[in-house]
């Protein structure tokens, strides 16, 4: 598939077995077939789905699976944190996503007493070099951070204190990234940035999220996505859109594509079948 080898999906970690099953026998199944890297899967805030993550992990891994848990150091238990590393290393886990993690509800903003700079810092301590680590990035930069700048700063500690790779939040504007990638390098931010994509298919629930996490969906989107008033109308735009996303992104030099699956494999196969040369 040349430049398209490299594709990761990420998914939630489900509710309980029969979730579990349903995304492994089919979701991971049906993304498979396009040939990804990993699948990662998320790590809820404080810790929240700390045994779901690692059992989806350990079940997608069980499948014959590549399979990389994110982890968040937010407001979580250090020795839980440590014991959890040990178990991902014995199970065979190589790869991790080092997050601070998203605030628990109800806990407002800059409550945080670490960020994932101190995340990979202490998985280096702990574990040596046994886990690649990739972190996150922000094209459009993060909510908390005070200016560009501060923001890139905090990106090259991360980087500085052993990250191996990023992706970053999502995204609708490419230039943002082409931005953000010379910006990077000025800086002397060598690693591999993927580009985080998210496949539009829910307008209420991709305007909730994006609020949430500080993602911008420009102005010509949110009109464009309110016209059309069904699922399936909205998901056949999102593709063709997502698409021509994807494939800027892969002009201006996106060294591969993350896509956020929302544990949904049929957007993503799209725009990943319209990227590959027939
Ligand atoms: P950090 O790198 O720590 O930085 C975020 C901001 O914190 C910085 O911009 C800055 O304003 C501030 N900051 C950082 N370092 C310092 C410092 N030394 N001093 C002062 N301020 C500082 N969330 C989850 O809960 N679970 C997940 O599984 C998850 N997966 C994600 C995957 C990807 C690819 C991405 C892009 C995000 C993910 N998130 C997840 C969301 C992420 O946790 C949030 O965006 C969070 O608010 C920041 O996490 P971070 O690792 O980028 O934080």
């Amino acid at each position: 598939m040349g430049a398209l080898q490299r594709i990761t999906f990420e998914f939630f970690p489900p509710r309980d077995n029969p979730g579990r099953k349903k995304l492994v026998d089919n979701v991971a199944a049906k993304l498979a077939q396009l040939g990804p890297e990993y699948f990662s899967v998320t790590y809820g805030a404080g810790g929240s789905t700390r045994d779901g993550t690692r059992q989806t992990v350990l079940s997608l891994m069980e499948a014959g699976y590549q399979a990389v848990p994110h982890l968040s150091i937010g407001n979580d238990d250090t020795a839980e944190l440590l014991d959890l590393l040990d178990e991902y290393r014995d199970a065979g886990v190589t790869h991790l996503v080092a997050l601070r993690g998203d605030q628990p509800s109800g806990m407002g903003r800059n409550r945080f007493a670490h960020n994932a700079e101190a995340l990979v810092k202490l998985v280096r301590q702990h574990s040596g070099d046994h886990f690649h680590l990739t972190v996150a990035a922000y094209p459009e930069i993060h909510p908390d951070a005070t200016s560009a700048r501060q923001d890139l700063d905090f990106f090259k500690r991360k980087v500085d204190a052993g990250a191996n790779s990023a992706i970053t939040q999502y995204f609708y504007c490419p230039e943002a990234y082409a931005l953000y990638l010379d910006r990077c390098a000025s800086a002397g931010i060598n690693i591999p940035i993927y580009a985080g994509i998210m496949p539009i298919t829910n307008a209420e629930s991709l305007f909730r999220f994006s609020e949430k996490a500080g993602a911008d969906v420009p102005r010509w989107l949110r009109y464009a996505i309110a016209e059309h008033d069904n699922d399936s109308d909205l998901t056949q735009f999102g593709v063709d859109v997502v698409t021509r996303l994807c494939e800027r992104l892969l002009t201006l030099g996106a060294p591969g594509l993350h896509f956020y699956t929302l544990n949904r494999w049929g957007a993503s196969t799209r725009i990943v079948q319209n990227l590959t040369p027939a």
